[in-house]
């Protein structure tokens, strides 16, 4: 494909800065451990005060940043609420800590909310706890002393600040007013079970949260704490939503750089998963294989236990895709981990 996608500034904010992306809109950018590096955060200034999207991970370099640098981009302006795009700690890590400190609601899809609270809820709960290593296990991964920690959802409350106490709902269909723009709530499941989106259509903004990014394709996965369970179909159904924003949209991503280009790149991404689930039924051609056999032979860089994790949900995504739709099967023996075959006339 000839068609690019078409970045919009010259550069992005060094880490722990934040640069003017429009009237009433800043672009800032804070450190993310591992591969992605940052992630950006948008805030959106009114007369009494910012909202601000995204708060950035529980890590002591983002929280060094709302201490440091970010005091001079805030400008003693108030944040007078916060928005979470949806759980990751990447994006709420720090919604406790900086709710608690300005004083502010935290607003979040009914999903995410849920997702959150029940990764807090369940942290004691041995049978729940017991139940993901299981899932885990039933799919070739087995519990390490290298691993455990992150299998049974620990992983995500290391980099948490907490569960932020004043927490607003926002349901898809409302209208949030903020930097001078009314933005209008979309929800959208696949990366996660009810990612929050803001657009404005006057002039043609999209705040995409994880569900858009230019340059790298969102983790699509099964998780055990995760409620949907054909992620891959409800990420790909979300496309056709954001096909109808139209092709000049502004999409002001997590990760990589603002561009133009929606359409352009929803046919990449299409492609992306398309090509995944071919060599998924190449890779079965060869025999029966568990989950995580699978997510070895098609993630090779993923060698870390997080990458490792990701690499598995991303291919039972695959994998559960193309079950629904009778091409692939699973061969479950009474002991030992599921097997996926090739349905070839199912
Ligand atoms: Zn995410």
């Amino acid at each position: 494909m000839s068609a690019a996608l078409e970045y919009v500034l010259d550069a992005p904010p060094a880490l722990a800065s934040g640069i003017a992306l429009a009237p009433g809109i800043e672009w800032l950018r804070l450190p993310v451990p591992g591969a992605l590096r940052h992630i950006n955060l948008w805030l959106l200034d009114d007369d009494d005060g910012c909202t601000l999207v995204d708060t950035g991970m529980n890590v002591p370099e983002s929280r060094a940043a709302w201490e440091g640098p970010l005091v001079a981009v805030l400008r003693g302006r108030p944040i007078r609420r916060i928005v979470c795009t949806h759980h990751h700690p990447d994006h709420a890590g720090l919604a406790a800590w900086l709710a608690e400190r300005h004083d502010a609601p935290v607003l979040m899809s009914a999903p995410e909310v849920a997702l959150m609270r029940h990764l807090f809820d369940t942290r004691d709960d041995a049978e729940v706890l017991a139940e993901r290593l299981a899932h885990y296990a039933r799919h070739g991964m087995a519990a390490t002393d290298a691993n455990r920690w992150l299998l049974a959802g620990d992983g995500y409350l290391r980099v948490m600040s907490g569960l932020p106490t004043d927490v607003r709902i926002v349901r898809p269909g409302e209208v949030l007013q903020a930097g001078g723009y009314r933005w209008d709530v979309l929800q959208l499941a696949g990366h996660t079970d009810g990612q929050l989106l803001l657009h404005a259509a006057d002039p043609g903004y999209l705040i995409a949260g994880d569900q858009l990014l230019p340059r790298i394709s969102s983790n699509i996965g099964i998780y055990p704490e995760r409620r949907d369970t054909d992620p891959l179909d409800s990420f790909l159904a979300g496309f056709e939503r954001l096909a109808a924003l139209g092709p000049d949209t502004l999409v002001m991503p997590s990760h990589g750089e603002v561009f133009r280009g929606l359409g352009v790149r929803l046919t990449q991404l299409r492609l992306h998963h398309d090509q995944r689930l071919e060599r998924l039924e190449a890779l079965l051609d060869d025999g029966p294989a568990t989950a995580t056999d699978l997510a070895q032979r098609l993630y090779r860089g993923a060698v870390d236990p997080l990458n490792q994790t990701l690499a598995l949900g991303e291919t039972l995504a695959h994998l559960r895709y193309l079950e629904v739709r009778g091409r692939v099967g699973i061969d479950a023996p009474s002991a030992g981990p599921h097997r996926y075959v090739v349905r070839r006339d199912g």
